[in-house]
């Protein structure tokens, strides 16, 4: 049996909610009244989680490193003020308690780095 492309294809979010389920945590998904939707709310941790494209949010890696123009123009402009609004974001959401968890897109293949988040996340 043969699957379509888009039901193989394993986004950051979903190998990472998957993740998370595996391991006992619950969360909500994408709730529309925090700052920034954050990907996954855990409220009982007081937690929420972002998953970041490297390009887009401006990470200082080697995914992000290697697209064309990450550095000039008006991508540039774009990446520096989704950074700005990331930030803005996340100091919002510490103001109203919760801690904010990031994962970026290049990192969901490094499970010892995951396995640390999802041990912070389960003592809380
Ligand atoms: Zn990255």
């Amino acid at each position: 049996m043969t699957k379509s492309r888009s039901e193989n294809e394993l986004t950051p979010e979903l190998a990472l909610r998957r993740l998370l389920h595996a391991q006992g945590l619950r969360f909500a998904r994408r709730p529309r009244d925090l700052p920034g939707n954050p990907e996954l709310v855990l409220p009982k941790r007081n937690s929420v989680v972002f998953v970041h494209g490297c390009f887009w949010h401006g990470h200082d890696c080697r995914t992000s490193r290697a697209a064309p123009n990450f550095k000039v123009g008006s991508w540039a402009e774009k990446i520096a003020a989704n950074r700005a609004r990331d930030r803005q974001q996340q100091a919002e959401l510490q103001a109203a308690g919760w801690q904010v968890e990031t994962v970026w897109e290049c990192q969901i293949d490094q499970s010892a780095l995951i396995a640390r988040m999802v041990e912070r996340l389960r003592q809380r």
